[in-house]
């Protein structure tokens, strides 16, 4: 049961018994300060002190489960393991290690209520593995994680976003396209949605943004849906726009096939994203400017009022007419889904950028007064008595469960620890 991630965990957070600790070879050992856990190549510890039969030292440590376990991994031969100033091991199996080094053995120190905790949470085969038990878990622990949670998701999140940034000189006008663009893919669609935004320079859009046929023109074209002859004049008059204008621009569509329609309502269809896109970005002339802007989300919805032209208020795909006319205009879920995805993502990197840090803090209480999302995630949260209350919970509920739960890391997340430490 013990692994070597339990066996770094207990030693980092003391969850073992701290008296009476010996060296193999007698020395009393006080252990002042466990060390930084190093993820990187070289020891398991860094700047560890701990006090050796009187003299405190102050260097690296390296754990296993075995003493062997030194010369199985091969630390001998290994430079960055020379200036080792404790070896402790779960079981000391009397191996002699060729280099001097102290060993220090813990296994008779272990709590057995540590251990069965842990085994609790790594054996529990179920969707959320601290189920059941999570709830004794302090609220503030909770709040804090799922802070750091929500960070985590952005950094990771933000990281190509500001590569993109130092590649286009911070074009920050086409970041928002391009990311507007892969958001309103809405999952199934955003590969081809990110695709055509690349296949479609934004400055030749700003040129027909005073034309929405021409803007229309322009994506269904380069989508590659404008390749047949319809009974419909209205595909027919986009596919005669769309051949004038990309030979002008010399631009190569994207192949039809790529849009999924399956198994999904018409209301989400690519036809209708698209129509929504070019809606938007016909009205929005200062869009990012005015993103920037603003402060609420209040002030934010307005941005986002658009509705596709009125062919598609009888329409999901071309020439396929419905008898009932709605006219399709973003509903207020995937306008909170372009808030949580773009607008404060976006806001958030602009404010970092900038050093402006009441706008970073800002920017995260505005995602406090959208709602949380709905999905197959948070319903397992909300099914375990631990909903989200808003869209920053939400986030953070969604990286907790796609980074730690799923992946059995209940070690290295606050929940667990807590778990482990009894701090329920
Ligand atoms: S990772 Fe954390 S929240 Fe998720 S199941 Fe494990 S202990 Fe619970």
């Amino acid at each position: 049961m013990m692994t070597e991630g339990l066996f770094q965990l207990i030693w980092a957070h003391s969850l073992y018994r701290t008296g009476g600790l010996f060296t193999s070879s007698g020395e009393e050992v006080t252990v002042i300060f466990p060390g930084r856990l190093n993820r990187n190549a070289g020891p398991d510890f860094m700047e560890a002190r701990i006090k050796i039969g009187g003299t405190t030292w102050v260097g690296n440590v390296e754990m296993h489960l075995k003493t062997a376990d030194w010369l199985k991994h091969g630390h001998d031969d290994d430079p960055a393991y020379r200036n080792i100033i404790l070896h402790v091991v779960y079981e000391h199996d009397g191996t002699e290690l060729p280099i001097p080094t102290t060993t220090l053995e813990l296994k008779n120190h272990m709590s057995p209520t540590v251990l069965q905790r842990a085994e609790g949470l790594l054996q529990n085969i179920g969707q959320l593995p601290c189920s059941g038990v999570h709830h004794n878990v302090k609220y503030i622990v909770k709040a804090n994680w799922m802070s750091r949670l929500l960070a985590e998701r952005w950094e990771q999140k933000l990281e190509s976003w500001n590569i993109f940034l130092e590649k286009s000189a911070d074009d920050w006008r086409n970041l928002l396209y391009h990311r507007m663009a892969a958001n309103f893919g809405f999952k199934v669609n955003e590969a081809p949605f990110v695709m055509l935004a690349k296949s479609l320079p934004l400055n030749v859009i700003s040129k027909h943004r005073d034309n929405p046929m021409q803007i229309e023109a322009l994506l269904f074209g380069q989508a590659g849906m404008l390749t047949r002859t319809w009974e419909d004049s209205y595909p027919n008059d986009l596919q005669q726009e769309y051949g004038y204008l990309r030979k002008k621009y010399q631009l190569h569509p994207l192949p039809e096939h790529l849009w999924k329609f399956l198994r999904m309502r018409p209301a989400n269809f690519p036809t209708i994203r698209i129509a929504q896109f070019a809606a938007l970005l016909q009205q929005s002339v200062h869009l990012f400017s005015s993103v920037i802007e603003t402060q609420t989300v209040k002030e934010i919805y307005p941005l986002l009022d658009v509705t596709a032209a009125s062919y598609w208020d009888n329409h999901f795909t071309f020439d396929e007419h419905q008898k009932k006319s709605v006219p399709k205009n973003l509903g207020r879920t995937s306008v909170e889904n372009i808030i949580i995805n773009t607008i404060a993502p976006i806001k958030f990197l602009y404010a970092t950028r900038q050093e402006q840090e009441y706008n970073v803090e800002q920017v995260l209480q505005l995602l406090e007064t959208v709602p949380p999302e709905v999905n197959n995630i948070t319903a397992i949260f909300d099914k375990e008595g631990w909903p989200a209350y808003h869209a920053a919970q939400s986030q953070a509920l969604i990286q907790l469960y796609n980074g730690y739960c799923s992946q059995k890391r209940c070690l290295e997340c606050s929940v667990g620890l807590s778990i482990l430490k009894g701090l329920q």
